[in-house]
C-alpha cells in the first residue's frame, strides 16, 4: 500500500469508528476483507480446475464489539438497515436479504463449534455490489474475521473459507465455487494467485513490474446470471455423466483432455460439448498464463486472455453485448497486454492488464469507445494486488494477516 493510499485508509478506520460509536454506543475492532478479480480460470472452480485470482484494493469494512447479547445486530451502510439476528434461531431458507450472507457466515461458525458470541457489527462496503467482483465474498469474510476475533475463537482459515462458501450455498443459494472467498482471505500483496481448487493448494505468481491491473465495470447485470450460472453448473455435471461412460476414473472435467472430450465428440448433445470444451481448454489456458506470467511473457499472457474471452462469448455462451464492446474498446487503446470478461457473466467487469505508463490514457479511452458503442458510462478502476482478510491497525496496517496457512 503506498503512503496516500494508507492515509486514505487510515482516515476510513477513524471514520468508522466514530460512526460505529453514533450508531451502537461504544467502541470497536475494525476488520476487512478485499473484493477480487480473476484474471484467468473462468468457470473453472466448481470444475475442480485452476483459477487465478488477485484480492483488489476494494475491500469491505466491519467495524465490530460483542454487545454481552444473544444476537448479532449488523448495520449495512450500503442498505442504511440494521438486522438482528438471534444466534439461537439462525436457521431458515434464503429469504433474498443481504443480511442471509452474515446469517449463513454466523451459522456455519456455530456449528464449527465456535464459541461465537452476541455482537455488533457496522458494516461498509467499497466493492460495487453485484458487479462480479465478489463483493459477497468480501462480506462473508469480513464477517467471519469480526466475529472469531471478537469471540476470542480461531478456526484454521481454509475452515473460514468453506464455512463463507456453503452460507452462499445454504442461505443465499448461490452454488458458487471456493475462488472468491478463498481469494479474498489468502490474497497476498503483489501476487495473483494460481489456485488448484481440487487441492486448494496456491502458488502465488508475482505481478510483474510495470504491469497494471485494470477493472472496467460495464454497469450492467443481466437479469439471468444467476440462474444461468446454476445451469452451467448443471451442463458440466452432465458432461461428466456422459463422460464417465467411457472413462471411469473421470470426477471432474478437470480431468479431462481436449483429446479425451474430442474423441467422443459424437456421444455429446452439442450444447454439453461447447460447455466442456469451454473448461478443458481455459484450464489448460490457466496453467498457461501462469508460467507465462512468471517468465515476463505478455505476449502469450494477452493472447491467452484473449482466447478466454472467446471461449467465455462462444462455447460457454455467458458473455453479452456489453462485456464484448468493453473488450473490443480495450483492444483499440495503447498500452493493453490482455482483456477478457471476468466473473460470472452477463455483465460486470472486464479485467485488463495495461502497461504501467499508459493506465492513465487507457483508462480515458476505454470508457470514451464503451460510451460510444453502448451509450453506457462505464466506471474504470485501476488496482494493485492487496492482501487477504484481516484485523486493521488505526494507520490501516493490518494486525495479522491469516494470509499462511
Ligand atoms: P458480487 O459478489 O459480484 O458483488 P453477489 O450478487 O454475489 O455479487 O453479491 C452481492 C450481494 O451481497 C448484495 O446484493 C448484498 O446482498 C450482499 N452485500 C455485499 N456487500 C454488502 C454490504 N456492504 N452490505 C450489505 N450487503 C452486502
Ligand atoms: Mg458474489
Amino acid at each position: 500500500m503506498n503512503p496516500a493510499t494508507r492515509a486514505l485508509e487510515a482516515n476510513r478506520t477513524d471514520k468508522l469508528r466514530e460512526m460505529f460509536r453514533e450508531h451502537f454506543g461504544t467502541s470497536a475492532r475494525i476488520f476487512r476483507a478485499p473484493g477480487r478479480v480473476n484474471l484467468i480460470g473462468e468457470h473453472t472452480d466448481y470444475n475442480d480446475g485452476f483459477v487465478m485470482p488477485v484480492a483488489i484494493d476494494f475491500a469491505t469494512w466491519v467495524a465490530g464489539c460483542a454487545n454481552e447479547t444473544n444476537s448479532i445486530r449488523a448495520h449495512s451502510r450500503q442498505y442504511n438497515e440494521t438486522v438482528t439476528l438471534n444466534l439461537d434461531s439462525l436457521e431458515g431458507p434464503p429469504t433474498g436479504h443481504w443480511s442471509d450472507f452474515v446469517r449463513g457466515v454466523v451459522y456455519g461458525l456455530l456449528q464449527a463449534e465456535q464459541k461465537i458470541v452476541g455482537a455488533d457489527l457496522l458494516i461498509d462496503g467499497q466493492v460495487p455490489l453485484g458487479s462480479g467482483l465478489s463483493s459477497s465474498a468480501a462480506l462473508e469474510l469480513a464477517t467471519a474475521t469480526a466475529l472469531q476475533a471478537i469471540s476470542h475463537a480461531q478456526l484454521p482459515a481454509i475452515e473460514t473459507v468453506k464455512i463463507c462458501q456453503n452460507a452462499e450455498h445454504t442461505f443465499v443459494g448461490a452454488r458458487c465455487g471456493i475462488m472468491d472467498q478463498f481469494i479474498s482471505q489468502f490474497g497476498q500483496a503483489g501476487h495473483a494467485l494460481l489456485l488448484d481448487c481440487r487441492s486448494l493448494e496456491p502458488i502465488a505468481v508475482p505481478i510483474p513490474h510495470g504491469v497494471e491491473i485494470v477493472i472496467c465495470n460495464t454497469m450492467v447485470k443481466h437479469e439471468l446470471a444467476s440462474g444461468e450460472y446454476n445451469r452451467r453448473r448443471a451442463d458440466c455435471e452432465e458432461g461428466i455423466r456422459i463422460l464417465q461412460n467411457f472413462l471411469p476414473g473421470v470426477r471432474a472435467l478437470r480431468d479431462v483432455s481436449l483429446a479425451d472430450l474430442e474423441a467422443h465428440r459424437t456421444s455429446f448433445p452439442e450444447r454439453i460439448y461447447h460447455r466442456c470444451r469451454h473448461v478443458v481448454t481455459e484450464n489448460a489456458r490457466t496453467q498457461q498464463f501462469a508460467d507465462a506470467l512468471t517468465r515476463g511473457d505478455l505476449l502469450t499472457v494477452g493472447r491467452l486472455m484473449a482466447e478466454s474471452h472467446e471461449s467465455l462469448r462462444a462455447d460457454y455462451e455467458v458473455s453479452c453485448p456489453e462485456l464484448d464492446a468493453m473488450v473490443q474498446s480495450a483492444a483499440h487503446c495503447e498500452g493493453l497486454i490482455g482483456a477478457r470478461m471476468t466473473g460470472g457473466g452477463f455483465g460486470g467487469c472486464t479485467v485488463n492488464l495495461v502497461h504501467a505508463d499508459c493506465t492513465e490514457a487507457f483508462a480515458k479511452r476505454v470508457a470514451a469507445d464503451y460510451f460510444r458503442a453502448t451509450t453506457i458510462e462505464p466506471c474504470v478502476y485501476s488496482t494493485t494486488a492487496a492482501q487477504g482478510a484481516g484485523e486493521v491497525n488505526d494507520d490501516a496496517t493490518q494486525v495479522r494477516s491469516r494470509g499462511a496457512r
